[in-house]
């Protein structure tokens, strides 16, 4: 079932976030506009963006300590960076309320897992998740009540995740207006390394060698930058906590992806050494057929130039982890 604005489906009585960037902050605004829970809390590690947070009044309370804001929290949510999210179910574990479910939003969910899952006790339960959606930018002023709408929100239930509670989890992703995927740990984090982890790390690499470029000034890379060039500046303009701890955690499968893209690249390169047009043509048009196939299934928008004349909002959708 999934609610529309207006039409309260409360699932939860008190909803925590830990970590209110621009996930969190997302997340306590869409939960305030639905209504899906009679009360949400929120914490975050930084004085300023607590301080923020109050001016916004995006959320009931804001407490100045984790353990106080999951107090009594039947839906806890962790939103801050991957390589955070262990230390903080360290803190929290104890202070969960018997039969609360615990999830996460981290980019990668393998490492997740692994970190937070110790910590959690057994009347509590814990689902990971990851809502494809987001943007290159950080904390609670570029949040979006509407981040999530109509965007996959993937679950990876563990062995050990009970059956209600992730159906109760798939309820709330829905009534938030995401569109709800599952599947296991392993392989989210393989898809995800070669949809959204290496294209960002293309990104951060041909920003990072256009600059360190002798031969070409840096005042040439940004006043010719429309060849391509200013759409990979955008995704490295991600960041750089969140995307460190994205490949820390998710190395194997990323660099299993690699290895796959060098080798095309590699072939790439011998068709250019070689003249082969063919070969050239062919990958092209079917890539551009890929483009066509994402655009019917409503994850992106036709406009040209990536709809940057429509305004931030249709951008930012596209720079996602
Ligand atoms: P963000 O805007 O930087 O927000 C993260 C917030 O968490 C910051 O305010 C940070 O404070 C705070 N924080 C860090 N460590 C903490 C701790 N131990 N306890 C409490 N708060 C802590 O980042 P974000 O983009 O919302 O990303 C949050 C999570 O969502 C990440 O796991 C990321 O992988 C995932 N995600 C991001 C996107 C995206 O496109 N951005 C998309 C999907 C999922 P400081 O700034 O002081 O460290």
């Amino acid at each position: 079932m999934t609610a529309q604005a207006g039409q309260p489906v409360r699932l939860f009585k008190k909803v925590a976030v830990i970590g209110a960037g621009l996930i969190g902050s997302s997340l306590l605004r869409v939960v305030k506009e639905r209504g899906v829970a009679t009360s949400a809390s929120a914490y975050d590690a930084s004085d300023a963006v607590r301080n923020r947070l109050r001016e916004l009044a995006i959320c009931d309370t804001v407490s100045d300590t984790a353990r106080e804001a999951v107090e009594g929290a039947d839906l806890v949510v962790l939103a801050v960076p991957v390589g955070a999210c262990g230390t903080v179910a360290a803190i929290i574990g104890k202070h969960l309320r018997a039969g609360a479910i615990v999830t996460d939003v981290g980019s990668v969910k393998g490492s997740v897992a692994a970190d937070v899952a110790p910590y959690i006790p057994e009347n509590a339960a814990f689902v990971p998740g990851h809502p494809i959606a987001g943007a290159e930018r950080s904390g609670p002023d570029a949040g979006r009540g509407d981040l999530f709408a109509n965007r996959w929100w993937i679950l990876t239930p563990l062995d050990t995740s009970p059956l209600d509670a992730v159906d109760k989890l798939g309820r709330f992703v829905e009534a938030i207006g995401a569109e709800l995927e599952i599947m296991d740990t392993e392989h989210h984090d393989m898809v995800l390394a070669i949809t959204s982890h290496i294209p960002h790390l293309i990104a951060y690499n041909i920003v990072g060698t256009a600059a360190d470029l002798e031969s070409v000034t840096k005042s040439e890379v940004i006043k010719f930058s429309a060849g391509g060039f200013r759409d990979f500046t955008r995704i490295a303009a991600s960041d750089p906590t969140m995307w460190r701890d994205v490949f820390l955690n998710n190395r194997e499968a990323v660099l299993e992806m690699l290895t796959r893209f060098s080798e095309d690249l590699t072939g790439l390169r011998k068709a250019i050494r070689l003249g082969d047009g063919e070969m050239l043509h062919k990958l092209f048009s079917r890539t551009r057929k890929i483009r066509r196939e994402i655009i019917e299934s409503g994850q992106e928008v036709a406009a040209p130039d990536f709809g940057r004349d429509q305004g931030a909002a249709s951008g930012d959708a596209k720079a996602e982890g």
